[in-house]
């Protein structure tokens, strides 16, 4: 593969977002073999006095690339769009005729394997690549457990906070932090309008629930759903672009009395719509009932299942308890019915865990749902973190990654009690991409290796800069170190956690 500047486009000049390149990072570009007209882009750290590099996954699009100017009324450039073999044939289906698509070969080398495992992945339903055809500004991305632990950030709006632009804004910082997806959430108003406004100038996935906008076009009565505002919402969002959506098909109407007399009942919102529905109306969930109908409608814009669990534990008493296996097992047989129309498919997992529990929910998912990639919200490890949840919930996606999680969703320190903001959502992706890289490298990952030992090197050679441009959070690094040094001490060889005198490495480098 040879390195390659990618060509310059035609984009204006307007409002073009703020998002400076991190400090001595370069954006480049691997040219395909394959398909020669793709350009993968990666990230370079130029580290030690520019003697050493560190190339770096990178989900930031063509924000950080220098020689672009981005209009974001018009949108992102339609990358996908350009390449030669684009095809409006389902990503499964190609894998399965032994057929490796650009977005395969994108995939591969991104993350440092060959086009030919991308497809095997693909075709055996381990991974996914959501890519709706009408989302072409998207960069492929592969979610799965034998890939980089991925990550998604939720954004959107509700009836009582904010407003198209901070979403847009939100969006935008969710990928300069790491987000790998964003998910648009939205409940409040303008659904369409900031969703249009987010996919069009989106270099990354986006998911949605359905059920959401649904609700809104019948005034917020749950009784009045019904599955032609459903499939007519699924039509609109497809047409869009979405790349995935979650969909709780696998909340049965007998499961609902069960999960009555948890100590959380049900905690999705989406379940919880769903759930009264059937309970109202006396009918089985028509999006189970429905369950093909969805399908035939997915593989037309290859959009990809994000199974819901609808009844997901919201407390660790809830954990792993009869209301939440039960909806397990049935999204085992939908994977399989999906599977059948060439759907790609994720199953989505807990929630409030803990730490005991876990594994056992890896085990089961991949038994019951046939190895299909695993999305975990968390797991939240306990229930006490009010105001601190992102790390309630890094704690149990560290593990759950490690134990095979393919994606974990972020959770933000205003879980459980507001609308996060822009700060909260960069919290909530820093302390999740930890928990990714940390089960990269509890599972030996060559990219997750190399970047935690150039980190161990700096530190050792107190290179400090390095140690910053390697940082998750670079500036706040930053910060802690420059603001606590008294302005007369030396400050080369040492930090203010043991000083001078008491430095462990200063003294190691003098034996
Ligand atoms: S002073 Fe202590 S904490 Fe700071 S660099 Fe030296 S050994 Fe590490």
């Amino acid at each position: 593969m040879s390195k390659n500047a990618c060509p310059k486009k035609n984009i204006s000049t307007a409002n073009i977002p703020a998002m400076p390149p991190f400090d001595s990072s370069r954006k480049a570009y691997i040219k395909g073999i394959l398909n020669p007209d793709l350009h993968v882009p990666y990230r370079e750290i130029l580290l030690n006095n520019q003697k050493q590099s560190l190339r770096l996954y990178d989900v930031t699009g063509p924000y950080t690339d220098s020689s672009l100017m981005i209009d974001m009324d018009k949108g992102l450039p339609s990358l996908r769009r350009s390449w030669k073999k684009f095809s409006q044939c389902s990503q499964l289906s190609s894998a399965r005729q032994g057929k490796v698509t650009p977005e395969m070969e994108f995939v591969a080398i991104r993350e440092g394997l060959t086009p030919e495992f991308v497809r095997i992945e693909i075709s055996e339903g381990r991974a996914i690549i959501p890519a709706n055809f009408n989302h072409p500004e998207c960069e492929p991305m592969a979610i799965g457990r034998n890939f980089l632990v991925k990550i998604n950030a939720n954004i959107g709006n509700s009836a009582l906070s904010s407003s198209v632009e901070e979403e847009l804004e939100k969006m935008l910082w969710s990928i300069r932090w790491g987000a790998d997806t964003v998910m648009d959430l939205s409940t409040g108003k303008n659904i369409h309008q900031t969703r249009e406004r987010i996919i069009r100038n989106c270099p990354v996935p986006i998911g949605t629930v359905p059920i959401y906008q649904a609700l809104e076009k019948v005034g917020g009565i749950v009784a009045d759903l019904s599955w032609e505002v459903y499939r007519d919402t699924l039509i609109e969002q497809c047409e869009q672009g979405v790349d995935y959506f979650t969909i709780h098909a696998g909340l049965l109407k007998e499961l609902v009395p069960i999960a009555k007399k948890r100590k959380t009942g049900i905690v999705s919102r989406g379940g919880s719509i769903l759930a009264k529905w059937t309970q109202i109306h006396n009918k089985e969930n028509f999006l189970y009932t429905h369950f093909e109908d969805i399908c035939e409608l997915l593989k037309k814009y290859d959009v990809c299942f994000s199974l819901g669990d609808g009844l997901r534990p919201g407390s660790t008493a809830d954990a792993n308890d009869e209301a939440q296996f039960g909806e397990l097992k049935v999204l085992g047989e939908l994977t399989k019915t999906a599977w059948k129309h060439d759907v790609q498919v994720m199953i989505e997992g807990p929630g409030h865990v803990p730490l005991n529990k876990i594994k056992d929910n890896m085990d089961l998912q991949m038994h019951l749902c046939h190895n299909a990639p695993f999305y975990t919200l968390g797991p939240l490890v306990l229930d006490i973190g009010a105001g601190r949840d992102h790390i309630t919930s890094a704690i149990g996606a560290a593990m759950i990654g490690w134990l095979g999680t393919a994606m974990l969703c972020y959770v933000t320190p205003k879980e459980h009690l507001a609308l996060p903001d822009k700060n909260d959502v960069k919290e909530g992706i820093i302390v999740h991409k930890m928990a990714a890289l940390a089960a990269d490298l509890a599972k030996g990952h060559p990219m997750a290796i190399a970047w935690n030992n150039a980190m161990s090197e700096a530190r050792y050679d107190f290179r400090w800069e390095d140690q910053y441009r390697l940082s998750l959070d670079p500036e706040t690094a930053r910060n802690y170190r420059e603001k606590s040094f008294p302005k007369n001490v030396a400050s080369e060889h040492c930090c203010t956690m043991c000083g001078p005198d008491f430095c462990a490495m200063k003294i190691t480098q003098e034996i």
